[in-house]
């Protein structure tokens, strides 16, 4: 029995027969993505990727690559890793441990009836920002934050947000000593 050491979900999961490969940050995911494929003698290959992707997968037989590249915040790098580290998951049918996690920490989630896999991923990187103090607020003004969207519902489900509370009382009691500034008319 194989595992996969899942650096940002913080786990060892089993893999069974598959092989688990974290490329680790990569200068370019193009670049890297090729040199994986020719490793394979898949030399013809060109992958696609995204421009504004920041991470990738490669699942090839029994093995599994992730790359990513460097994120400009903590946020957005855990979301980034969580999300290519659950693809490899998912990869090696790995998403009932991966609900057994969530289970554990008190906000379960059934990977498994969540149909599009971006989204699922999506939702298990907001998990894996959760255990880490973060929530997609953290994410700023993400560029695919958009495509988070479907994902972020899900998982205000799961965990809805704490309420933000406003307190207008305070804010004018601190306020009350402060002279009111007069400005006047100079004839
Ligand atoms: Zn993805």
């Amino acid at each position: 029995m194989n595992v996969a050491q899942l650096r940002m979900w913080n786990i060892t999961l089993p893999i069974g027969n598959h092989r688990y490969h974290d490329e680790g940050y990569v200068d370019s995911l193009r670049d890297a993505a090729r040199k994986v494929y020719q490793s394979y003698g898949d030399s013809e290959s060109d992958p696609f990727i995204h421009k504004l992707s920041r991470g990738f997968y490669i699942g090839k037989g029994l093995d599994v690559h992730v790359m990513y590249l460097r994120s400009p915040s903590t946020p957005l790098d855990i979301q980034n890793r969580a999300h290519e580290e659950f693809h490899a998951a998912d990869y090696c049918y790995g998403l009932d441990f991966l609900s057994s996690v969530t289970q554990e920490k008190g906000t379960p989630i059934n990977f498994k009836e969540i149909e599009d896999e971006q989204v699922r991923a999506n939702v298990g990187a907001l998990f894996v920002l959760d255990q880490n103090g973060f929530s997609s607020r953290d994410l700023g003004k993400y560029r695919k934050y958009q495509e988070m969207a479907p994902a972020v519902e899900i998982w205000n489900k799961v965990k809805p947000p704490k309420k933000r509370f406003f307190f207008p009382f305070f804010w004018r009691r601190g306020q009350k000593n402060i002279e009111p500034i007069v400005y006047r008319r100079i004839k």
